[in-house]
């Protein structure tokens, strides 16, 4: 369906828990409340719920968290997505911790990709940022996932720490080595969290890759639902995506909503959640009368998100990556 803006909206995102096995800094508070098991919806609610965005043109749908392979049954429920009348495209987003045990089973249900989260390939640096040791089980997972001809991409947050040395060990591991495109996203204010800004931005990196005698040309092509643009390093045979989430100006072209584990209905990643389909459900309201308030607030999507003005209220792990 289009939006009030003319936006074309036909992908969502389904968040399946607010937990998680990783602590990454810029993700979760230090004194995280989690939701209870009633609190969530059930896979038999965000089918249902799913089934109504298809009835609204919805055709694509991304699989995130918290960590959604920290849910038991995550994977048949991807799979009764994927065979939901209409829907053209499931892929999942992961921190690829549990991921390497799934893969031929995500393999037999023709999952269409799998994002990988990874911030750095420093094992002291991975501890640091997500509290966990498992950067190996994570790498095993990628070359699993790309052994099984799975679509995969990288996911790396720019950290303000971050310099080029952290860079060339994922342009030559993935994007080099294996056909693996590598996305840098821009680190977004949610909750309390004050954001330092990062040396490195899309331009400074462009600059960098081109002052090391490498060109980085930009492509036309898009790689996903999302607004990385993309440039093809001298060298790689995977692009190169940077998604300048803060001071990007793509809200004009943004053809999502979101679904929280809790219910709500998220049109914007910033604004405020709407209307909580799961109470909707739970009180016994008609598909109808609940189609009708979803294509209500999908119309009505804010034409513009605020991060680099002031930070989102909910925290990124609450509302689904
Ligand atoms: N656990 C899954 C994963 O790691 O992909 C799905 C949820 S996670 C919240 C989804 C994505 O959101 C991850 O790539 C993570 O790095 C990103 N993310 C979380 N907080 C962010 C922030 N403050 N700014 C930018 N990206 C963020």
């Amino acid at each position: 369906m289009e939006d009030q803006f003319q936006r074309k909206i036909e992908y969502a995102r389904i968040s399946v828990t607010d937990r998680c096995n990783l602590r990454c800094r810029y993700c979760r508070p230090d004194h995280q409340e989690i939701l209870e098991h009633k609190d969530i919806l059930t896979y038999e609610e965000l089918l249902q719920i799913c089934e109504m965005f298809c009835r609204l043109g919805i055709r694509r749908f991304k699989v995130t968290g918290g960590e959604p392979l920290v849910r038991h049954g995550c994977l048949s429920f991807m799979r009764s997505l994927k065979q939901l009348t209409g829907v053209k495209q499931v892929t999942l987003t992961t921190n690829g911790t549990l991921l390497r045990p799934e893969i031929s089973k995500l393999k037999e249900i023709k999952i269409d990709g799998i994002n990988i989260s990874l911030d750095t390939l420093n094992p002291e640096k991975y501890q640091k940022i997500t509290g966990s040791y498992q950067l190996e089980e994570v790498l095993t997972s990628i070359d699993a996932a790309w052994e099984a001809e799975i679509p995969v991409k990288i996911n790396k947050v720019l950290l303000p720490e971050d310099t080029m040395e952290d860079l060339w060990p994922f342009v030559e591991r993935f994007m080099e080595k294996r056909k693996i495109p590598v996305r840098l996203i821009e680190q977004m204010p949610f909750g309390n969290q004050k954001v330092e800004s990062a040396v490195l931005t899309g331009e400074t990196i462009l600059k960098a890759i081109r002052q090391s005698g490498r060109s980085a040309a930009k492509l036309d092509t898009a790689f996903g639902n999302g607004p990385a643009s993309y440039y093809r390093i001298q060298g790689a045979v995977a692009p190169l995506g940077l998604i300048e989430a803060v001071h990007g100006n793509f809200c004009a072209e943004c053809n999502r909503i979101r679904l929280t584990s809790a219910g709500w209905l998220k049109p914007c990643l910033y604004s405020p959640p709407t209307i909580s389909l799961r109470d909707l459900l739970r009180s016994g309201r008609s598909e109808e009368e609940i189609l009708q308030k979803i294509h209500k607030e999908i119309f009505e999507k804010p034409v513009s998100h605020h991060f680099g003005e002031k930070p989102s209220a909910e925290e990124m792990y609450r509302i689904g990556g």
